[in-house]
């Protein structure tokens, strides 16, 4: 009983604490109001509600304050504090001995943590229903599953904190979604940040660590085949894919993948000579490549998806138009047009 009494008192001031966030039924994070959390970083939230037991406690990552859900609320709220004690304690405590604040045996939060990025971010699966980012995806009818994937800032200069490099060097404000890249050992590696409006600068990328840059390896099965697409999105639809993030698709010789396990997507771009030179040099490697059907419009995998596609349909189609070697030429030559 006492713990919903704490939780339901965390719901009455939850909407005074800012950046207040359900984590887990039994743990919530928000901007520490002892400390002020971070006096520069508008975005920190270190508090967090946590529980032992049947009792809820606070604890701030930022000033290390430790204490009792109801010394929190006392602080916060003595009104609504004295209501919470009579709630709480009434039935419990005689009332003429003094009520004794449970023994603090203080516990790490236990909160997902995947990695660095879960600390700073919001990851968007955890976001509400009606949250831009979460609207960008379902406009470009990302899976839902794939959502845990992905992430969210508030403000893009604040990226900063991922890498001392990049200190100072994005003067704009805006909230990205936030396209993490890993190595084949799951070490996040850099990430990438799409514009969630028609910001000219589409992507913004950041290296962590000085490696390729290719997205989806975290969750790559390496015995099975490969799907290799050149924009992160595209990857999400396809089983087993990876992304290398533009049409640098040279960075697959220095992966330590099955090339004839691979099949290489690049773009339907047609009329576009850097496209038709590096579909040129893919085939001259040997590699499966998909050279989309001539009447085919949609430019890319989400393109077709959004035209109506599932994202089966889409595989066999992909699967269908694979070839290698001098097939390979003989459609590349019949498909472009440059
Ligand atoms: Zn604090």
């Amino acid at each position: 009983m006492s713990l919903y009494i704490d939780l339901k008192y965390i719901n009455y001031i939850s909407s005074r604490l800012p950046l207040f966030k359900r984590k887990s039924d039994y743990l919530f994070n928000f901007r520490c109001t002892i400390c002020g959390d971070s006096s520069n970083k508008k975005n920190k939230a270190r508090g967090y509600f946590y529980r032992v037991k049947n009792d809820m406690f606070m604890k701030c990552h930022n000033c290390s304050v430790s204490i009792h859900f109801g010394t929190f609320l006392k602080q916060t709220d003595q009104m609504l504090y004295s209501q919470y004690a009579l709630e709480r304690y009434a039935n419990v405590t005689p009332v003429n001995k003094p009520h004794k604040e449970p023994q603090l045996t203080f516990k790490e939060p236990v909160f997902e943590k995947k990695n660095l990025l879960d600390e700073l971010l919001d990851r968007v699966d955890t976001l509400p229903e009606d949250h831009p980012a979460i609207q960008f995806c379902n406009k470009r009818m990302i899976p839902k599953g794939k959502l845990s994937n992905l992430y969210y800032i508030d403000n893009i200069a604040d990226i900063e904190q991922l890498s001392e490099k990049m200190k100072g060097r994005i003067k704009s404000k805006e909230p990205r979604l936030v396209l993490p890249f890993y190595d084949d050992k799951k070490q996040l590696t850099g990430v990438t940040c799409r514009a969630l409006d028609n910001n000219p600068l589409r992507y913004i990328t950041v290296k962590i660590k000085d490696e390729l840059l290719v997205f989806g390896q975290d969750v790559l099965n390496p015995k099975d085949h490969i799907y290799v697409t050149e924009g992160p999105i595209d990857s999400l639809f396809i089983p087993n894919a990876i992304a290398v993030s533009g049409t640098g698709f040279n960075k697959l010789e220095l992966l330590p993948y099955d090339r004839t396990k691979m099949t290489i997507i690049v773009d339907n771009q047609p009329r576009n000579k850097e496209v038709c030179k590096v579909i040129e040099n893919i085939i001259e490697k040997n590699y499966n490549v998909v050279i989309w059907p001539q009447t085919q419009k949609e430019k890319d995998i989400n393109d077709l998806i959004l035209a109506g596609k599932s994202p089966s349909s889409v595989k066999s189609i992909i699967d269908k138009n694979t070839f290698q070697g001098l097939q390979a030429r003989a459609n590349f030559f019949a498909w472009k047009r440059c």
